[in-house]
This record gives structure tokens, C-alpha cells and sequence, in this order.
């Protein structure tokens, strides 16, 4: 028997967790793991760029999503710095809206989406189509059409039924548009862990090893409406070494020089897709930015040395890495229900008033993150505690393994880091509860802007043609 990670646990669980692993001061705010203008002021009291989290929740409620801006940009900024002759399109699904996405613009970077939603968000925002790159394994006709029709730079065909529809949709347009084939290398990369395998069994791109790849090159290489630009890849999420890169850029690689030899073209370009990771707790070493850049350039140019091919330019798609630190989730505390385990020990069930349907990362990866008490500062001796939300699943939880001072009390706001990416773009209106809204704040800003307003009951009732 396996317990699902996000369900409830027991005693057996929790001693490996035992008091040991405490940290010795519960006010202390890891700036790996936390936005750099997270600081507690002078009350002891969160401040993100100055602005007290009391005064933000006072007037916007919570729970709420505080996102720095100093700290978005400065990540965005980094990565288009770091990553000279390449292009860095940011994973817009991690997390986007209109206005942060021009600032993903003004910072120099490109923009990466996977559906019409996720497409209409960028164009919206006025962001340059042909910087605008368009993946998914299933994009509809009318996701097509759209793109086309907006001029988008760059699609990643995924399966020969989608090739036979944009060859229709370019020909009716008149257009030739530039397309990326999308290989499934056989690697598949989380954190520390990278599997290489021969074949692949999902969903995404073509097969490198059945020959699927090259054939779909072939494909699109025959199709006067279709310019081929180069090979796409993605290998998983959170990464923390580039191992996985370097299998991944192994067998493009390869690839490319096959196509060279067969075709007498070298293709210009190579995106090895996103999934660099971040810090959610201490301990966690995500590598620097610049180093990253360095060695997957290290790694191609070795590769393309090898079988004499020129240097493609490398495109990369950071989301988390670049959204993900620059937030955080701040909660107001509701009830706290002490629960005795085997061994004398006790959790203090912590619940607050948002959970799964704004961070559905724990209980779908068994994810973790690092909460603080955010609205005081407390000398009280640490509890373990879990952080869970208000749904009706028990596996509506937060953070699995706090350490909280024993005197977290209903009233007390909690702040969760690092929730960018993947939590308010995953959320739900589970229990008909409204999605929080996003607030920015900056260095360079006196107010708060509102990037996304809550949902009100009347915008879910508005669903509703009962109603
Ligand atoms: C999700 C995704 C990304 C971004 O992944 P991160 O882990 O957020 O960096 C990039 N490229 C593709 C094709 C994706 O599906």
C-alpha cells in the first residue's frame, strides 16, 4: 500500500520529520526561496518592496497573490542577459496576463503559448506576434487559423494530422509559415533525476528512434507552405542539473547532422525547451542562470563540433524559473486543530482560507513549499504543522511539513513563496470559491497594481443562465 502524497498521514510518516529538522528561527526568511524584496519590517510584519502585508490584505482581501515586480523583472531580464544570440521565450502558461506580459516584452524576451486562451492573452497585450511561439499537442483548426491569421513567428508541429492542417491553413492564407517539428528525445528529466529510454510512451512530439521525426522533417520539408526553422524539445519540469540537456541536445543534434546528410540543409535553429527549477524549500540548489546558459551552449557547440555542423541559434522556454520566485500566496489563518499522532507527537492543522483551488501543486506532485507567519514575527517554540485549505478533500493541502510557532492563532495571516508559476495559472473555482487576484508591487511604484481582480460570486453566477 502507497499513500497518495497529497492524502492524509500518519504517525509513521511524521517521525522521520521529527523536531530535529526545526529551524531554529521561525522569522527567518531564506532569500533563495523568497522574492528579493521579501523582508519583515519593523513590527515583524512581511513587507514586500516596502508595502506591509497587513495593509494588502486589508484592502484586497485574501487570500492574495503578491507578486514583486522588481524581482519578475530582474529574473526576465537575467535571462535575456545570460542567454546572448539566443531567444528565450517565457512558458506563458506558468503564469500570464496582459500586463505582465509586456513587461515579458519591454525585457527583451520572446513568449510561448499552447492554446487560443493563452494566444488571445498575448496579443492582447500587444506582444510583437512574430516573437510569439505556439506549441500543444492538440491545437485546434481554429487555434490554427488564428495564429496564422496573427502573424505568429513560430508554431511546433506535434503529429502529421496537424501538419496536414496547417499545410490547408497556410495555403488558404497565402502565407509560408515557419515551423518547429517537435522531437521527443526519450529523456525525461525532474529535479536531480533524468530517465533516458529508447522509446517514448506519452503524448507529445514525434519519436526520435521509430523514425517518426525524421519523417515528419521530411514532411514539412516537401510543403512549399511550410518553412522548416528547426527541432523543438522539451524534457519535464524543475530541473536542478543539465544532464538531461545534454542527452536531449545529444540526440537533436544527431538529428540535425542526419538531415544535413540527407537533405543537404542545416537547419538554424534549436529549442531545448524550459523546465530549469527553483528553490521551494531550503536546501534546494537550483544553478545560476548564467551557468545554465553557459553549459547548454557548451553542450550544443561540443555536439555540433563533433559532426561539423554550424552552431543553430538556441531558444530555451523558462516559465517557473523566471515567475515562479517572484510571488508569494498570502493566506488568513482560520482555524488550528491539534492533531496527536503515534509517538506523542502533535500536527497543528493549520487551515486558511484558500487551499487546492489556488495551489493545486501539492496535491497533484505532492509539491513543496516553505510558509512563514507573515503578518507578526513570534519567539513561540516551533510546532509541526500542515497548512490545508477549506475545500471538502482531505488531500486539500497546502504545505505538508511546516514548522510554525505554537502560537499561530485563527486571524494570523500565513505567506506561502514561490507560488508564480503553475498555481493561479492551475486554479479552480472548486467549492465556488472566486480566484484570488494578483497584486504587483515595485520598487519603482508608490500603489499596488492590480494585475488580475478576484472572482466574485456574481462572475460565477454569471455562468449560470438559471441563475
Ligand atoms: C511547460 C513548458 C515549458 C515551461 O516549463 P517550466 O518548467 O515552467 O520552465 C516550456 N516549454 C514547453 C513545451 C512546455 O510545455
Amino acid at each position: 500500500m502507497r499513500a497518495h502524497p497529497a492524502g492524509p498521514r500518519h504517525g509513521d510518516l511524521v517521525n522521520e520529520h521529527a523536531v530535529a529538522k526545526a529551524p531554529t528561527d521561525l522569522n527567518f526568511l531564506d532569500d533563495k526561496v523568497w522574492a528579493s524584496g521579501v523582508k519583515r519590517g519593523s513590527h515583524g510584519a512581511l513587507e514586500v518592496n516596502g508595502h506591509d502585508v497587513r495593509q494588502l490584505a486589508d484592502e484586497y482581501a485574501t487570500p492574495l497573490f503578491v507578486l514583486d515586480e522588481s524581482d519578475f523583472r530582474s529574473r526576465a531580464r537575467g535571462y535575456a542577459t545570460s542567454f546572448v544570440d539566443a531567444d528565450v521565450f517565457y512558458a506563458s502558461k506558468a503564469f500570464n496576463c496582459t500586463t505582465l506580459a509586456r513587461w515579458v516584452a519591454e525585457e527583451g524576451l520572446c513568449i510561448d503559448v499552447a492554446t487560443g486562451g493563452e494566444l488571445s492573452i498575448a496579443l492582447r497585450a500587444g506582444f510583437p506576434p512574430d516573437r510569439i511561439l505556439f506549441h500543444g499537442n492538440n491545437k485546434s483548426v481554429s487555434e490554427l487559423n488564428r495564429a496564422i491569421s496573427s502573424e505568429v513567428g513560430r508554431i511546433v508541429v506535434d503529429s502529421d494530422i496537424e501538419i496536414d492542417r496547417l499545410v490547408s491553413l497556410a495555403a488558404a492564407h497565402g502565407v509560408q509559415q515557419r515551423v518547429l517539428v517537435r522531437v521527443t528525445v526519450g529523456v525525461e528529466a525532474h529535479t536531480h533525476e533524468f530517465i533516458a529510454t529508447a522509446h517514448e510512451d506519452q503524448k507529445f512530439g514525434f519519436s526520435l528512434v521509430s523514425g517518426a521525426a525524421a519523417a515528419a522533417v521530411e514532411r514539412v520539408l516537401a510543403e512549399p507552405s511550410l518553412e522548416l526553422v528547426g527541432l523543438h524539445s522539451h524534457i519535464g519540469s524543475q530541473i536542478f542539473d543539465t544532464s538531461g540537456f545534454e542527452v536531449a541536445a545529444h540526440r537533436t543534434v544527431e538529428l540535425l547532422g542526419a538531415i544535413r546528410d540527407r537533405h543537404g540543409i542545416e537547419l538554424p535553429e534549436l529549442n531545448l525547451g524550459g523546465g530549469l527549477g527553483i528553490a521551494y524549500v531550503s536546501g534546494d540548489d537550483p544553478t545560476e542562470v548564467g551557468d545554465v546558459a553557459q553549459s547548454l551552449r557548451e553542450i550544443v557547440a561540443r555536439e555540433c563540433q563533433a559532426l561539423q555542423l554550424a552552431m543553430p541559434r538556441l531558444a530555451v522556454e523558462p516559465g517557473r524559473a523566471i515567475v515562479g520566485p517572484s510571488m508569494l500566496t498570502l493566506y488568513e489563518v482560520g482555524t488550528v486543530k491539534p492533531i496527536e499522532l503515534d509517538g506523542g507527537l502533535v500536527r497543528h492543522y493549520v487551515s486558511v482560507d484558500g487551499g487546492m483551488s489556488d495551489n493545486l501543486r501539492t496535491a497533484l506532485y505532492g509539491a513543496e513549499f516553505t510558509a512563514v507567519l507573515a503578518s507578526r514575527s513570534s519567539d513561540a517554540p516551533p510546532v509541526l504543522a500542515r497548512i490545508v485549505g477549506k475545500h471538502c478533500e482531505s488531500g486539500d493541502v497546502i504545505v505538508t511539513d511546516a514548522w510554525l510557532p505554537s502560537d499561530v492563532a485563527a486571524g494570523d495571516l500565513v505567506a506561502v513563496a514561490a507560488t508564480g508559476a503553475y498555481c493561479r495559472s492551475m486554479a479552480s473555482t472548486y467549492n465556488a470559491i472566486g480566484r484570488p487576484p494578483v497584486v504587483s508591487v515595485s520598487t519603482d511604484r508608490d500603489k499596488p497594481l492590480m494585475l488580475l481582480r478576484r472572482e466574485t460570486e456574481d462572475d460565477l453566477l454569471a455562468l449560470d443562465p438559471g441563475a
